[in-house]
């Protein structure tokens, strides 16, 4: 990494500034755990109490854990679950199953108005990678944030996480209406890399709700009113979100960076 936490971020982190977005959260974090520089800065910031405090801190958790019992063990199917996931994401899971069920219940009682499953697949993923990357919804956050695997390869485990969570109800209701699973996947995957790609500039949370409010604004919210279904959820589009998919997946890996890089 060549260039440093500018002075104001590091100064809003440090004051716990509550206007501090969450994606230069992370990338404070992440950066300050790999730049001995910027942590002697840091500690630069703290105010004297506050040192001591720290002080005191480290001397009491030393002697905790030299003289304190020995860790217990958890089992291996919970270490496993909470690597993957957090709980936090269950109502999330609940709405979105809700959601696609509910519109695979109106797409069979009327087959003649445009798809609810495809108007919806694109954008179905996208509430969970915003809680995914979120600080307000983690109640795990602050020992995540501390830990050396935090940041983007958390961000791209939990993106699997949630198209894990996401896909099967979508493909279950895709399959029961005789769809071909090209037309609810390829958007959905499209949305996903779009929008952790736009992420990487203004925060997962923010790319979420920009993409997501305008798929359902431009393209869904038209389709129901009109009873017209869109040219692009029709299999004629099928190439195009083919192309961007792939495009957008590509971006995303090499662009990873962004998640980084302190704004
Ligand atoms: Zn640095």
């Amino acid at each position: 990494m060549t260039d440093h936490i500018p002075a104001a971020p590091l100064a809003a982190y440090t004051a716990g500034d509550p206007h501090l977005d969450d994606a230069t959260v992370w990338a404070v974090e992440v950066h300050l755990e790999n730049c001995a520089g910027c942590r002697a800065r840091l500690a630069e910031l703290a105010a004297p109490p506050l040192r001591t405090l720290l002080d005191d801190v480290q001397v009491t958790i030393d002697r905790g854990v030299r003289t304190g019992p020995e860790p217990a063990r958890r089992r291996a199917w919970r270490r496993l679950a909470h690597r993957w996931a957090v709980w936090s994401v269950i109502p999330w899971v609940a709405t979105v199953a809700g959601a696609v069920l509910a519109a695979f219940a109106l797409d069979r009682q009327f087959p003649e108005r445009p798809s609810l499953v495809l108007l919806l697949a694109p954008v179905a993923p996208l509430a969970g990678l915003a809680i995914a990357w979120s600080r307000r919804s983690d109640p795990a956050w602050e020992i995540t944030a501390g830990t050396s695997r935090a940041g983007l390869e958390l961000l791209l485990r939990r993106t699997v996480v949630v198209l894990a969570t996401v896909l099967p109800p979508l493909a279950l209701a895709g399959w029961r209406l005789g769809m071909s699973p090209a037309l609810w996947l390829l958007p959905s995957l499209t949305f996903t890399a779009a929008t952790l790609l736009a992420g990487g500039l203004i925060g997962v949370g923010r790319a979420a709700a920009v993409l997501g409010g305008g798929w359902l604004l431009a393209v869904a919210l038209p389709a129901v009113l009109t009873s017209d279904l869109p040219a692009v959820v029709q299999p004629s589009s099928l190439p195009a979100w083919a192309a961007a998919a792939l495009a957008g997946t590509l971006l995303t890996v090499l662009r990873a960076g962004d998640h980084r890089r302190v704004n």
